[in-house]
């Protein structure tokens, strides 16, 4: 947990909304508004917040870190979950007042967890740059993808196969986890490489396992064949023709939640998501 210096407790604290469209989640932006639009300590604008509130699932909290991508050096964001428990969202939809109260009593106090860069270079030298909270994936629709993975400048393997995924340690139970690859604690500090699908026989090998990637390691993805390749970050898809490569990394950027005395344990989210009540 890390103290941030900028919520200055003189000035009002400036408080952005992002709700989706569910009725649920529309209601208890209307009770925040009210809440807000009256309080001296709170400034209710979407231009430059100090603090993000997102209402939805963890879905809404990926569009909410989009839209505020930029400014992640000094905004917080927190997350309401209108469904079950969330892995971004701290409060559960009758949770409100509690986080009000926490709002309240806020001394600029933040979690913070890794995000990954994304460089996508075209043959005709064109770069695009982004960045992911869950995951970034190559993939190549029309034909097998053919590909080089270069781990810190070593080349690890030719892959073969649909394509590859590249999450950090809270996309790790998103995409990640449906490809069979493991969930990572968010303090560990480090990518995962998933294949999609990979060709493996006799002919072609890969390595079948994900791999856990350090933050002093890059990931170089070298596509063999010219082609369109689909290209996604988070909940955004691209395509794109004749990839040169896609460089993954860990961003100096981190994205920070407000701290919540009453965070729930990332072991106790999985078991909630996966696992639920079981027969013991
Ligand atoms: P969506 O189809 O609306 O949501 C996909 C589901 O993933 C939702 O149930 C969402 O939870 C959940 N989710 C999002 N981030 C998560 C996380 N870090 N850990 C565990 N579950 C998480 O798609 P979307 O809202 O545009 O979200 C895009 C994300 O969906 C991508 O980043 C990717 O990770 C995931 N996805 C998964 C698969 C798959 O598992 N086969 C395929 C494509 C995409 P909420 O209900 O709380 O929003």
């Amino acid at each position: 947990m890390t103290q941030m210096n900028y919520t200055d407790k003189k000035k009002p604290t400036r408080v952005a909304i992002i709700s989706n469209g569910k009725y649920q989640s529309k209601r208890i932006a209307g009770k925040l508004f009210a809440i807000f639009k009256d309080a001296d300590n709170f400034y209710l604008t979407k231009r430059d917040p100090d603090v993000v509130i997102s209402i939805g699932g963890d879905g809404m909290l990926l569009s909410a870190f989009h839209m505020y991508e930029k400014a992640l050096d000094h905004v917080r964001f927190v997350g309401i979950h209108t469904g079950h428990l969330g892995f971004y969202t701290d409060y559960r939809d009758f949770e409100v007042d509690k986080l009000i109260e926490n709002l309240r009593q806020d001394k600029g106090e933040s979690i913070s967890y890794p995000i990954v860069k994304v460089k996508i270079t075209l043959a005709d030298g064109r770069v695009i740059k982004g960045r992911a909270l869950n995951e970034s994936t190559i993939k190549r629709i029309e034909k097998t993808m053919v590909a080089d993975v270069v781990i810190n400048k070593v080349k690890f393997e030719r892959f073969r196969g649909d394509g590859l995924s590249v999450s950090t340690p809270t996309g790790s139970t998103a995409y990640n986890k449906s490809l069979g690859g493991a969930i990572l604690h968010p303090t560990i500090e480090a990518l995962q490489l998933t294949e999609i699908s990979s060709l493996n026989n006799r002919v072609y090998r890969t390595i079948g396992s994900s791999l856990i990637i350090p933050r002093k390691d890059a990931i170089e993805v070298v596509p063999k064949r010219l082609g369109v390749y689909t290209i996604s970050i988070d909940n955004k898809t691209m395509q794109y023709r004749n990839v040169k490569k896609i460089e993954y990394s860990i961003d100096s950027k981190k994205i920070h939640f407000v701290a919540t005395p009453s965070h729930t344990s990332f072991w106790e989210r999985v078991m909630d998501a996966f696992i639920g009540e079981c027969d013991s």
